[in-house]
């Protein structure tokens, strides 16, 4: 059986029988403040915790693209755990200004098609993307991190580099993680999912963001996700604070008009989802 959970921002967490596999964990949640107007840096005190929570350190790490939100917390996960960590160069860089030497199997936006095992039956393909218009109609802080940078470095010093949609198969489920919200159809020709894990935040910026993508993926389960407002803490028994101005009823409308039939999920974050899910 696998347990699966929304971690908050992108996040997701998948625990096996064996093994533990983390896609974007950021744990952190620093404030606005913070984040608009400081240099940042990981909460360590709240990654410890987190990861001692778990019940073996993780097997794999898949990051999508090294936004902050993405990818702050990753050097410090990594510094504690030896696991493979898939992502892009930019990915490659911000580890090595944190001294960690070939810690990355570097995917580029013309080799991603290969599946890269994680583990006994665990795999994950790397699908090249594109970042979705998030701020005024633009696409925030493109580029590839320079590794000149000094740390700790601002959030616009984490560019998003190399943007990835990962394909994660774990014995004979596929999820695939779309952690901003736009995409690349000829990239995804052939590319089908059970169940599909999509990025809310800026839904209507790309005309047929679900209707076009569904009728590529065929997933048979839909989890909405990345609509937490990752400013703000999550209490032990909270819930989850969500971004104002998502129209997230709207965004359901649009997938059941489009696909009456296919299940929708709107995750409070930190749940299991496994039964839900199979
Ligand atoms: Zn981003």
């Amino acid at each position: 059986m696998i347990k699966v959970r929304w971690t908050g921002a992108a996040g997701l967490e998948f625990i096996t029988d064996q093994d533990v596999f983390l896609i974007d964990p950021y744990l952190s949640r620093l404030g606005k403040f913070q984040m608009f107007f400081q240099r940042v840096s990981a909460n360590t005190d709240v990654i410890e915790e987190y990861l001692e929570n778990l019940p073996s350190k993780p097997s794999g790490i898949v990051i999508s693209h090294t936004h902050a939100d993405h990818a702050l917390d990753i050097p410090f996960i990594a510094q504690n755990s030896k696991c493979q960590i898939v992502g892009s160069k930019s990915l490659d860089s911000l580890l090595k200004m944190h001294g960690l030497l070939n810690r990355v199997i570097v995917c580029e936006s013309d080799n991603g098609h290969e599946p890269i095992e994680l583990g006994d039956n665990v795999s994950v393909v790397m699908i090249p993307s594109v970042h979705g218009k998030a701020i005024f109609g633009r696409v925030p802080f493109p580029g590839e991190i320079d590794p000149n940078e000094t740390l700790p470095m601002k959030a616009s010093g984490y560019r998003h580099g190399a943007v990835f949609i990962s394909k994660i198969k774990i014995d004979d489920i596929t999820f695939m993680h779309l952690g901003s919200a736009d995409y690349i159809e000829s990239q995804l020709d052939g590319h089908t999912c059970d169940v599909l894990f999509i990025c809310v935040p800026d839904w209507k910026k790309k005309s047929g963001y679900t209707s076009r993508l569904i009728d590529i993926v065929q997933p048979e389960v839909i989890v909405l996700f990345h609509f937490d407002d990752f400013s703000r803490v999550i209490s032990k028994t909270g819930r989850t604070p969500i971004l104002p101005f998502q129209d997230i009823s709207g965004f359901i409308g649009e997938i059941k008009k489009h696909t009456p039939k296919v299940k929708i999920i709107l995750p409070e974050i930190n749940t299991d989802l496994g039964n839900e899910l199979f």
